[in-house]
C-alpha cells in the first residue's frame, strides 16, 4: 500500500504549491490515515510542497508507524502538531497551510507558539476532497464492509418476530457483523420499531417488537478503515395498507435515486428525482433530511447530497442513497443503499450497488 499513499501525497503536493505554501500540516486523524496509512488516534503529517514529508504519533503507535509507513521521517512526540510545525521552522518552511476546520483555538495558540516568525494560512478542505474520488483499493475495501453487512441482515432475519427487542436485534446485528469479519460496526445501530420508526434516527429501546409494527434497522460493517451503511424496513406480520402505500413509495423513490446517480449529475438534482414522488403523493413534509451522502474513511463523508446542496458526482464516488418517510406517531420507511457511481462507457447500469440484500417488504 505504500505506492498509494505517495500517489495520494503526491496529488495533495500540488495543492499545497498552488496555495504559495512551503507545507501543510495535516492534523485531521483521519487524513492523516488517508495520505499515511497510519491508523492512529494521535497522529499528525508535515507534507512539505516539494520533498518527503514527516510523520508524528506518539510512543503508543511508534512501531505501528514503522511497520506501516516504512518511507515516511518519524518524530516520536504526543504533541504531535506542535513538534510538526516546531520542525516545519526548524526547516525553514515558513509559509504554513493548515487545517482550520480541524484545529481548536487552542490548538492554535499552541501552533503560533511553537513557531514564531511562521505564517499560516489556510489548507481548507483539499484532503476531504481529494477523497471523494476513491481509487479500486479503497472501493475494494467499501464493497467487503457493505458484502458483511448484508450478510449479517440475511443472518439475522430468521429470529426477527414478535417479542424481540430493539436492542436485542441491534446487538445481534453487531454480533452477526462481527462474526463476519467487520472490524467493529461503521456507527451505532439503529433498529426503530412501530411508532419509534417515526424518529430517523431512534436509539434502540427495550421495546419488545409486535404484529403490525415496522421495523427500520440503519447499520454497517467497518472494515479495513471503510464504512458500510444500509437500512432497511421490515414488517412484523402482514403489513396493513397504509404500511404498504409508504414502503412502495420510499421504495420507488430509492431507486429512482440510485437511477439518477450518474456520473456529472448535479447533487440537487439526485435528491430531487427520489424528493419530487414523494412530494407528488403529498408526503414531501414527511420526508425531513437529506437523500444521502458519501461514505469511505468516515461514514458521512463529501458529497453530502439534499435540495440545498452543490456539486455533481464523479466516477468512483461511492455515496448512499436513502430516502424515508415518517409519520409521527405511526411509523416510518426509509430504504437505504452503498453504492458507486460509475462512468459505465458502454455498460447499461452507470452504477455498482455495494449493498445487495432485497428491497421487496418482507413480512416476518
Ligand atoms: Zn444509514
Ligand atoms: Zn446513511
Amino acid at each position: 500500500m505504500p505506492d498509494i499513499h505517495a500517489k495520494r501525497r503526491e496529488r495533495l503536493q500540488a495543492v499545497v504549491a498552488s496555495l504559495g505554501a512551503d507545507a501543510a500540516l495535516i492534523t485531521s486523524l483521519v487524513n492523516v490515515r488517508y495520505l499515511t496509512g497510519l491508523a492512529s488516534s494521535n497522529a499528525a503529517f508535515l507534507i512539505p510542497a516539494d520533498g518527503p514529508g514527516v510523520l508524528a504519533t506518539d510512543a503508543r503507535y511508534a512501531l505501528a508507524a514503522v511497520r506501516d509507513c516504512p518511507d515516511l521521517e518519524l518524530a516520536v512526540n504526543r504533541l504531535v502538531a506542535p513538534a510538526l510545525a516546531g520542525l516545519a521552522a526548524d526547516r525553514g518552511l515558513a509559509r504554513l497551510a493548515f487545517e482550520a476546520h480541524e484545529v481548536t483555538v487552542e490548538g492554535h495558540a499552541a501552533l503560533v507558539a511553537a513557531t514564531p516568525g511562521a505564517t499560516f494560512i489556510p489548507l481548507g478542505r483539499a484532503v476531504e476532497e481529494l477523497r471523494v474520488v476513491k481509487d479500486e483499493d479503497e472501493i475494494a475495501l467499501l464493497a467487503q464492509a457493505c458484502a458483511i453487512t448484508s450478510a449479517a441482515f440475511n443472518d439475522v432475519l430468521p429470529h426477527i418476530g414478535p417479542g424481540l427487542t430493539e436492542r436485542d436485534l441491534a446487538a445481534a446485528l453487531e454480533r452477526a457483523m462481527s462474526d463476519r469479519g467487520a472490524e467493529k460496526p461503521a456507527f451505532d445501530t439503529i433498529v426503530a420499531s412501530g411508532p419509534n420508526g417515526s424518529i430517523p434516527h431512534h436509539v434502540p429501546t427495550s421495546r419488545a417488537l409486535s404484529r403490525g409494527d415496522l421495523v427500520t434497522v440503519d447499520f454497517g460493517a467497518r472494515y479495513g478503515g471503510y464504512h458500510a451503511d444500509m437500512t432497511r424496513t421490515v414488517a412484523v406480520g402482514e403489513p396493513a395498507a397504509w404500511q404498504r402505500e409508504i414502503y412502495a413509495l420510499v421504495a420507488a423513490a430509492q431507486w429512482a435515486g440510485v437511477e439518477a446517480a450518474t456520473p456529472g449529475a448535479d447533487v440537487a438534482d439526485v435528491d430531487g428525482a427520489a424528493r419530487d414522488l414523494i412530494e407528488e403523493a403529498g408526503h414531501g413534509e414527511h420526508f425531513t433530511h437529506g437523500l444521502g451522502h458519501g461514505v469511505g474513511l468516515e461514514i458521512h463523508e463529501a458529497p453530502i447530497m439534499g435540495y440545498d446542496k452543490t456539486g455533481r458526482l464523479a466516477d468512483r464516488v461511492p455515496i448512499t442513497v436513502e430516502p424515508g418517510i415518517y409519520l409521527p406517531g405511526q411509523g416510518g420507511v426509509r430504504i437505504e443503499d452503498t453504492l458507486v457511481v460509475r462512468a459505465g462507457a458502454g455498460t447499461a447500469v452507470p452504477r455498482e450497488l455495494l449493498t445487495t440484500t432485497t428491497r421487496e417488504l418482507l413480512a416476518l
